[in-house]
């Protein structure tokens, strides 16, 4: 009998710093499933402005229009005025990627601050303090929050699904609408009325800074967090802190007809170049983009090797204690692969 199997077309973007051998060794892990993957590669970032005058090229955004999903490295944006904007928050926007989606997880074997962590946090990524509208009058410098019913409404439900679909049991709404009482109050008012439709998920709402503190204290008290994009952004980086640092977190950037998976750590120009950047967040990116494909048990799987690997504690990154490569640690993951 002959097996025919789904071909998925996949944008590539190594990005800028560590992005580039993180990629390589996810890649190399994907390569070694018995999925028929075909990785496009595309530029984006700062190499990419040098090199064209352009962050985000043309041919970057055919490329993933074109595929099925986009697999993106870390890119680097200068801070302040006179550069570029980030490539990574104009895709969002311009592909209408509205939900920010951010697993935590304890995993044995990583040193952190707390134990059985396991929650989500899941961000609006299109609007919020992110616009890109900032202004400067007089001597202020100001900068425009945006939250609307239609975008508050969608990650609402996206939340609400998420956590419906994957079994969890709460959805805590952060916000901060004490104080910011036109835009997180609509925040909050259109999450609670969609809570409803949710009877069989629980439905809490905590203040940004409450919020905040039970991170560092007591993480295990959530499960999906809802929130707005600059608060989910810091609340994500804090809880990645706590479960282990940031070369273990993944991301997903999704909407509804594109989808961009990639790592929450940035280009990492400390350590680029030395071969050895933890690709575990990269490849577990890879493995949400698996799922998001259909392909959940191979995603799956490659989380268990990635699991194995680090519980053993002989391949692993230098963040984690350990003294191997980055590519090490992907032919490991790849010697447990049990597929
Ligand atoms: P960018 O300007 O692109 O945001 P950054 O260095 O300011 O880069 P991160 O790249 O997120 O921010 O890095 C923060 C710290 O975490 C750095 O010291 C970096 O070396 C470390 N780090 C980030 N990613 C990894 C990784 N995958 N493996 C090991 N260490 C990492």
């Amino acid at each position: 009998m002959v097996i025919f199997l789904t071909k998925y077309k996949i944008a590539v973007i190594p990005g800028d710093g560590i992005g580039p051998e993180v990629m390589e060794a996810t890649l190399y892990v994907l390569n070694n499933t018995n999925l028929n993957l075909e990785f496009i590669k595309a530029e984006a970032g700062l190499s990419a402005w040098k090199k064209y005058g352009n962050p985000l090229p043309q041919e970057t955004i055919n490329t993933i229009v074109n595929t099925n999903a986009c697999l993106k490295g870390p890119t680097q944006t200068p801070p302040g005025p006179g550069t570029f904007r980030s490539p990574t928050v104009i895709l969002r926007q311009m592909l209408e990627l509205y939900a920010n989606v951010r697993p935590f997880k304890s995993r044995k074997g990583v040193p952190s601050i707390h134990n059985n962590v396991d929650m989500v946090i899941i961000r609006e990524n299109t609007e919020g303090l992110y616009t890109g509208l900032e202004y400067i009058i007089g001597d202020a410098a100001m900068a425009i929050r945006i939250i609307s019913k239609r975008a508050s409404e969608r990650i609402a439900r996206f939340a609400f699904n998420f956590a419906r679909r994957e079994g969890r049991k709460k959805v805590t709404i952060v916000h901060k609408a004490n104080v910011l009482k036109e835009t997180c109050g609509l925040f909050r008012g259109i999450c609670l009325e969609i809570s409803k439709e949710y009877p069989d998920v629980l439905c809490e709402e905590m203040l940004v800074d409450t919020a905040a503190m039970k991170i560092a204290m007591i993480p295990q008290i959530f499960d999906v967090i809802v929130t707005t994009n600059l608060f989910g952004d810091i609340l994500s980086d804090e809880a990645a802190g706590i479960t282990g640092g940031l070369g273990l977190a993944p991301s997903a950037n999704i909407g509804d007809k594109y989808a961009l998976f990639e790592a929450v750590h940035g280009s990492a120009p400390d350590i680029a170049g030395k071969g050895i950047a933890n690709p575990s967040a990269m490849i577990l990116s890879a493995t949400m983009m698996l799922k998001y494909l259909g392909e959940v048990d191979v995603g799956k799987r490659i989380e268990a090797a990635i699991d194995s690997v680090i519980a053993e504690g002989k391949y692993t990154t230098k963040d984690l204690g350990g003294s191997a490569g980055t590519m090490d640690f992907a032919k490991a993951v790849v010697e447990k692969l049990n597929l």
